[in-house]
């Protein structure tokens, strides 16, 4: 992906503040972090969402991801720390490059991680219940 910026610091064309690396995976320090530490976990090769990810990237960026999990947390003598990602514009994900969120968190550090609670109607639980369990997507069909 010629365009993309994460593509370009996995290859090295672009800096940036990285704090692990191995065979699929590069992590490195998000420039406009929610809080001091805010780093960037992402597949080198270009996967626009987490289920686009290749099967075998996706179980090292997992344990990828614990391991940059427990350094931020460590290093930074953290309280405790979010792991997320945003799949799709409709979720917020700006770069369309897979990357996952590692936030370090202190108490009352003024972040909020929140949402409106919705309350489901009567049997729509069900419903919903059978369109998640049934759905069937490429890496099921494996
Ligand atoms: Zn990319």
């Amino acid at each position: 992906m010629d365009d993309c910026i994460f593509c370009k610091i996995a290859a090295g064309k672009v800096p940036c503040n990285k704090v692990y690396e191995d065979k699929y995976t590069i992590a490195f320090l998000d420039i406009n972090p929610a809080a001091k530490g805010h780093t960037l976990v992402i597949p080198k090769e270009h996967y626009e969402t987490m289920t686009d990810i290749a099967p075998a990237v996706m179980q090292s960026l997992s344990l990828s991801l614990q391991k940059v999990a427990k350094k931020v947390h460590d290093g930074l003598l953290a309280d405790g720390y979010n792991v997320y990602i945003n799949n799709k514009p409709a979720a917020g994900q700006v770069v369309m490059h897979a990357h996952f969120h590692i936030v370090p968190r202190k108490h009352d550090d003024g972040i909020r991680i929140q949402w409106p609670q919705k309350r489901y109607g009567p049997g729509e639980m069900e419903d919903i219940k059978s369109k998640v369990s049934g759905a069937v997507t490429g890496n099921d069909r494996g």
